[in-house]
């Protein structure tokens, strides 16, 4: 139900752990994050409290600048590690975290089967994963314009893709989403209070934007895929 992202040159890690905690108020029953470190994506996700993933990292940290974290309140499929997000394609090409419902998730799902794709949960947002994997043609933003166009439901979406290992891309549709503005690192989050302590100056997306992020800089499109110039809205109240 939370999603926050990172990109810079710091550990995203601790960026991530630390913009969940402050969604926790969202309520959730899983949580994880991948980072993308030497053209891998790594994923860490369990179910219950952030606690129970905060003490695996500790043991195991993933190490790397650009990630993107979850906090989950499951609506297709159990609470469980693996139906937790990140949800990935094959070998991890690509990660996704989102929030929302993909209400044809199904009808998606029998025709990524049909052509081979293999499925590890019971969420309508790994449909989205391989949905992207299917149709990638080499650049997130296009593959994420035509696959808007099969998918039906709400959806707020942070995307890792190995490829193309300097951005991270985002959309939201009738969730949520939110961009921060740092100098040489920028966020996103659900909701404002998860990167306060580290930027006051924030996009607010509108539906059907997509979001492009580099670590220097941030290219907004609009639902026809034009170019748009954000006005930056500063936060002035703290939480
Ligand atoms: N529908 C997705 C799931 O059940 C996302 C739920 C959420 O918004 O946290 O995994």
């Amino acid at each position: 139900c939370g999603i926050v992202g990172y990109i810079g040159d710091k550990q995203a890690q601790e960026i991530l752990m630390d913009g969940l905690s402050k969604l926790e108020y969202r309520g959730y029953d899983s949580a994880g994050i991948a980072t993308l470190e030497n053209g891998k994506i790594l994923v860490k996700k369990k179910k219950g409290r952030l606690q129970n993933l905060s003490d695996c990292l500790e043991l195991t940290p993933l190490n790397g600048k650009i990630g993107i974290g979850h906090t989950r309140w499951a609506t297709h499929g159990i609470p469980s590690n693996v139906n937790s997000h990140p949800h990935c394609s094959l070998n991890n090409q690509i990660a996704v975290v989102h929030n929302g419902i993909i209400e044809n998730y199904m009808d998606l799902k029998e025709e990524l089967l049909a052509l081979g794709h293999l499925f590890a949960s019971d969420t309508d947002t790994e449909v989205i994963a391989h949905l992207l994997c299917e149709l990638y043609n080499g650049d997130m933003v296009e593959t994420l314009q035509t696959a808007m166009k099969k998918m039906k439901g709400s959806y707020a979406l942070g995307i890792l893709c190995s490829d193309e290992p300097e951005k991270i891309v985002v959309v939201r549709k009738d969730s949520p989403l939110i961009v921060g503005l740092g100098s040489g690192e920028n966020f996103i989050a659900s909701d404002i209070p998860a990167i306060l302590k580290y930027t006051r100056e924030v996009y607010l997306l509108d539906n059907g934007e997509i979001a492009i992020l580099t670590k220097d800089t941030i290219v907004v499109l609009d639902a026809n895929g034009e170019p748009v110039d954000k006005a930056v809205f500063h936060v002035d109240w703290d939480p």
